[in-house]
């Protein structure tokens, strides 16, 4: 099969967080799988061209309908990790792809509203027929509208559509100028409530509303998530229309690329280890309190690797941090945040905290320093507020560092209470707690930490039971698979 892949983000040359690594994973799979793989993705200035093999040119003029005029566009191609990746190179003095960062900037709208439409612009003139044309997100949420309502009609009676949700808090709604933009029109009968008008803010569009409605199916990422979302508030005024599709959605769990994150192969780190060998992950333990000026004494390291976003618990990543200063347990952090306000609260943390020699806050996107940490961690913890997958808790098992998580989302579906799971007793795997305060997560550092001091071959027991999951690709591969077929041949 044929799969273009239209996303914001690509592990590892554009990422911001899990996105990334599941537009790289799934289309890495795909092809071990047989089938003919392409993404396509902005050309950020903000790219890592160090990361890109074999950068050039491959279709210079492409005019691409823009605002009742034409922007002049360039595609280029290049090998990502050798998955083949074009990227939409607009020459124009919006300067749509060149500010530094990924998101953020005030016309996010427009944007990438011009990404979709230059996508779909260029498989048209390339001539390329993709069987299924698989979308990420409010960003690319577009590109089944203008399929259905344009191109189509124009030649590309092909492709089929799928598209993932990876968090329905940000859907991308704006106003309707955009239909102008993108060379739709019609605001009357694209803001109806049953195609792109948002169902809270009256004559606003939403682009994520307007994917699920025009795509032949739509996922999010993992079950427990698609259930959230349907049902609880969590689905951010989009349950009815999820209520009214169900027909065409469902959840897949993401998967890790074990290529990429595997203790046993993991170029980042000093000392490699497997289940057989996992006295070595203490020798990367080592390495870690050495790179963050940590003391060595006996006692566990609990980290944090992810976005400082609301969505991931900021309080309770407070919490556990006094909470392990205060109980004789060590605590690493690798996080940044787009926003100021959040940024500041861990600058300040970090001013505070900063003499002690059993903490250490690295305020910056790392992502070798990621991989030391993982392997050099005991504990890891997720205490989000709401979470579609979450991959940290998944990419800790692999590297025996034990999970706590709260009881939300993915992280719902892929980690089981060592004391209270209702799994048989070897498929547990972490620590789970439910309530989002800090009675909730002391609740299971207390349990995680107590076994670690106290019952060092249970707690090893648990890090084994943790490598042998299998969160790789290869199940969701399937998955994703059985469902473009079911599309394509629908
Ligand atoms: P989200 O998509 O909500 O950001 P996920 O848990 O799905 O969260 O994915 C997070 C991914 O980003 C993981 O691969 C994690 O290792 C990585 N990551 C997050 N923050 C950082 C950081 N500051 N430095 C390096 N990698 C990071």
């Amino acid at each position: 099969m044929f799969i273009i892949q239209l996303a914001s983000e690509c592990a590892p040359i554009a990422k911001v967080g899990g996105l990334a690594d599941v537009v790289y994973g799934l289309s890495r799979e795909l092809e071990i799988r047989g089938n003919a793989v392409e993404i396509i993705l902005p050309k950020y200035d903000c790219l890592r061209y160090d990361r890109i093999w074999g950068l050039h040119e491959v279709y210079r003029d492409l005019w691409v309908p823009w605002e009742g005029g034409a922007v002049h566009t360039t595609i280029w191609f290049g090998f990502a990790e050798g998955r083949k990746c074009f990227f939409v190179d607009p020459h124009s003095h919006h300067n749509f792809f060149n500010r530094r960062t990924f998101y953020g900037h005030g016309d996010d709208d427009r944007r990438f509203a011009f990404f979709c439409k230059a996508a779909l612009e260029f498989m048209l003139k390339s001539g390329k027929h993709p069987e299924i044309i698989h979308v990420h997100d409010w960003q690319t949420a577009l590109v089944p509208v203008l399929l259905y309502e344009i191109y189509q009609n124009i030649g590309m009676r092909h492709p089929r559509v799928c598209f993932t949700l990876h968090n329905v808090r940000h859907q991308g709604v704006t106003g309707p100028h955009l239909l102008w933009s993108v060379g739709l029109g019609r605001p009357e009968y694209f803001l109806h409530p049953d195609r792109l008008g948002d169902d809270h803010h009256p004559g606003a569009l939403n682009l994520m509303k307007g994917g699920i409605v025009y795509s032949n199916f739509v996922t999010t990422v993992s079950p427990r998530y698609a259930h959230e979302i349907r049902f609880t508030e969590q689905g951010c005024g989009l349950g009815h229309t999820l209520w009214k599709h169900h027909a065409k959605f469902g959840g897949v769990l993401n998967g890790v690329d074990y290529d990429v994150w595997n203790p046993e192969i993991d170029p980042h780190i000093p000392v490699r280890y497997g289940p057989a060998t996992v006295e070595r992950k203490y020798e990367n333990k080592t390495a870690l309190r050495r790179r963050l000026w940590l003391r060595d004494r006996f006692c566990p390291v609990v980290a944090f690797i992810g976005r400082l976003d609301h969505q991931k618990g900021v309080p309770l990543i407070r919490h556990a941090l006094s909470w392990c200063l205060a109980n004789g347990a060590q605590f690493v952090l690798l996080g940044s945040s787009p926003d100021p306000a959040i940024q500041h609260e861990f600058q300040e943390l970090k001013r505070h905290i900063n003499d002690n020699p059993d903490s250490h806050l690295e305020l910056a996107h790392n992502e070798e320093l990621a991989h030391l940490i993982y392997a050099g961690s005991d504990l890891l913890i997720v205490p989000s507020l709401f979470e579609p997958c979450g991959l940290t808790q998944m990419i800790a098992m692999k590297y025996g560092t034990v999970p706590i998580v709260r009881e939300v989302g993915g992280l719902a579906d892929t980690v089981f209470d060592v004391d209270y799971s209702d799994r048989p007793a070897e498929q547990r795997n972490g620590y789970v707690f439910k309530t989002f305060d800090h009675g909730g997560i002391e609740s299971a550092l207390v349990r995680a930490v107590g076994l670690w001091n106290h019952y060092p071959d249970k707690f090893r027991q648990v890090m084994l039971q943790a490598m042998a999951c299998d969160y790789s690709w290869s199940e969701p591969g399937r998955h994703y698979l059985n469902i473009y077929e079911y599309i394509r041949d629908k």
